[in-house]
């Protein structure tokens, strides 16, 4: 009922921004300078005489916070019939440029370039670019997004490729015109280029929705997708069409680009996702295991974020703040799902998905900020908590409604299997909240109460107290119950974890967070110690630099050659650490050896873990 509510509530908003006169934009992207990280815009907006103030998106969706970067807008331009215009930018609003449109104009020509490096991160390279619509466009103030309609056009470098969830309406060489989309639908189409491009069909152009891969990378052989790869992708298709009974966009494009020069990420849009990984995604094992979620979590978001979204996430344009409070269910459900699902089409072994639980459960089991901040908090400052640095996050605690959240669905998932004979599964959740008619992009938004009201038509349970209390719960423990409730119990032995092994070798760091309760990084660096760990009680802490171990210079194998002799002595191991200009010995009593996390198999249990990510579609 609630949900049904929220969709005539939706169609009110919508005739509401259809009644709210549409403007049309003209974009121009000059995108020669990629290779430079310099994009050129020019748009052209319809505007009334008088004062106008045009606007830089801010809220990007995905994102979640205000990330618009405007500190990469430069050399600005504003122009009436050829005549430059002075501006202002708002004194308290940073994305915000006053300016006044004389008598008999009705459009503003406005030209500015943008930046694509972030920090040490960029969007584009010699040979890639991964452009986000957002970040070259203005529009007027207050005017839903939705009410903005642009015709958007890009010239590419001499001989780049393109993939995007765009309808072309036109292509001369490098120049590329799109059809004009509302700028919601704009935002929602990023673009990848790249002088080396490879598609790979998911599904036949004859079949609807059509499903490709468009990879962009810094080589031909960066392109070297496996055939076995392709088998699983294109079985992703089919096990979401199980799970979600339904698919709400007209065809589905993954777009990837495979570079060590740009950023690393993944973000979601209706009909389309945007997958950044390291070239070596085919070749190497390692890359391969950690990114194996990557495409299934981003694709999920497709019904789960994009169509079904918190009311708090549906915002009428890029300036309106968001409410990040239900992301536990926006990502939290989408990391449990994108990860039996990469273990479902064999990305990941299911030796490969306990290993990845197991890290996750440690880690989150080892998290010193529970005692303090309930997951709830780290969902609702999820403004505050991306841009954090690193040092103490055990202590500040991070996106933990990522990896938590996956806990607390796993434990959903388990109880309604449980509560139901095995006849019915979160599997039911998810084709009862994300199914429906199929159809091009829309959104229904929700509250917490819809979802414990779909919960309550799987399975009648006391879900909304269920819920609460793990996500307000300030114990020092994470919550186990979805692996005990599968039949398998988290435990501690000296043999690698494969998912920590991965990550030592493609990061190069080593993480003692389950021994001494640190993370080393490849020059000694100490990334972060966990408060009330051996090495915390030591007095060592982030920024310190690892000199020796026992008297030996410091390298990964010396540290765990000392771990080891440590277990049958009583001597404490004498770390020397630099801290800033001094040096001090600081003396760790540990003697628990090498200490990796596992998931072991509890015989009298029911095994609902190796159920759950057996392949459901043939
Ligand atoms: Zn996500």
């Amino acid at each position: 009922m609630k949900t049904i509510r929220s969709l005539a509530v939706l169609m009110f908003l919508s005739a509401l921004a259809a009644a709210q006169s549409t403007i049309s934009e003209r974009l121009r992207v000059n995108a020669a300078d990629a290779p430079r990280n310099i994009l050129h815009s020019t748009v052209t907006i319809p505007v009334a005489p008088g004062p106008v103030t045009l606007v830089y998106p801010k809220w990007i969706p995905g994102n979640h916070r205000p990330t618009g970067p405007i500190q990469n807008l430069t050399g600005l331009h504003i122009k009436a019939k050829g005549q430059e215009l002075d501006w202002q930018r708002d004194l308290v609003d940073m994305w915000a440029f006053h300016v006044q449109a004389p008598a008999g104009v009705s459009e503003l020509e406005v030209s500015f370039d943008t930046l694509t490096y972030y920090g040490k991160n960029s969007a584009a390279s010699s040979k890639v670019l991964d452009l986000n619509w957002n970040q070259v466009v203005l529009y007027p103030k207050d005017t839903p997004s939705d009410a903005v309609r642009v015709r958007a056009s890009i010239e590419l470098p001499e001989g780049w490729k393109f993939g995007t969830a765009l309808a072309t309406a036109s292509q001369s060489g490098n120049a590329v015109e799109f059809q004009p989309v509302s700028l919601t639908r704009l935002v929602d189409s990023p673009l990848v280029a790249g002088f080396w491009y490879r598609r790979v069909q998911l599904s036949s152009r004859a079949e609807s929705p059509e499903h490709a891969i468009d990879m962009v990378g810094e080589s031909e052989e960066s392109l070297a997708i496996t055939d076995k790869d392709v088998a699983s992708y294109t079985q992703l298709v089919g096990e979401t069409g199980r799970l979600f009974g339904a698919r709400h966009y007209e065809k589905y494009q993954f777009l990837w680009t495979l570079s060590d020069q740009t950023q690393h990420h993944g973000l979601e849009h209706h009909e389309s996702s945007d997958n950044a990984t390291g070239e070596d995604v085919f070749s190497d094992p390692n890359s391969h295991n950690l990114e194996a979620d990557l495409l299934p979590h981003e694709f999920v978001h497709s019904w789960n974020g994009k169509f079904r979204r918190p009311a708090g996430l549906a915002t009428l344009n890029y300036q309106e703040p968001m409410k990040g409070d239900l992301l536990w269910v926006y990502e939290g459900l989408t990391d449990y799902l994108g990860n039996i699902l990469a273990a479902r089409i064999g990305l990941r072994s299911p030796e490969q998905f306990r290993d990845n639980l197991a890290y996750t459960a440690a880690m989150l089991d080892h998290r010193a900020g529970r005692t303090w901040r309930p997951l709830q908090d780290t969902a609702t400052s999820v403004q505050i908590l991306f841009t954090a640095p690193p040092q103490w996050v055990n202590w500040r605690r991070s996106a933990d409604y990522y990896p938590e959240g996956y806990l607390i669905w796993l434990e959903v998932d388990t109880l309604i299997r449980r509560q139901t004979n095995e006849q019915k599964s979160l599997n039911d959740f998810c084709r009862l909240f994300y199914g429906g008619p199929s159809g091009p992009p829309t959104v229904v938004t929700y509250k917490f109460d819809d979802v414990v009201a779909t919960l309550n038509r799987v399975a009648p349970y006391d879900w909304a107290r269920l819920l609460r209390e793990r996500l307000d719960s300030k114990s020092p423990r994470a919550p186990l119950v979805g692996i005990e409730n599968g039949g398998w119990k988290l435990t501690y032995t000296d043999q690698k974890n494969s998912t920590m092994e991965a990550a030592e070798k493609t990061g190069n760091a080593l993480d003692l967070s389950f021994s001494l309760g640190m993370v080393i990084g490849k020059d000694g660096d100490i990334g972060d110690v966990i408060p009330g760990s051996p090495a915390f009680t030591a007095g060592l802490g982030p920024g310190m630099k690892l000199i020796g171990v026992n008297g030996r210079k410091w390298s990964k194998d010396v540290m765990l050659a000392a771990l080891r002799a440590g277990a049958h002595s009583t001597q404490s191991l004498a770390l020397l650490a630099e801290n800033g200009d001094y040096l001090n010995t600081y003396q760790v009593d540990y003697h628990g050896g090498e200490r990796y996390p596992h998931l072991v198999r509890v015989e009298a249990q029911t095994d609902l873990l190796s159920e759950i990510i057996k392949p459901t579609a043939p």
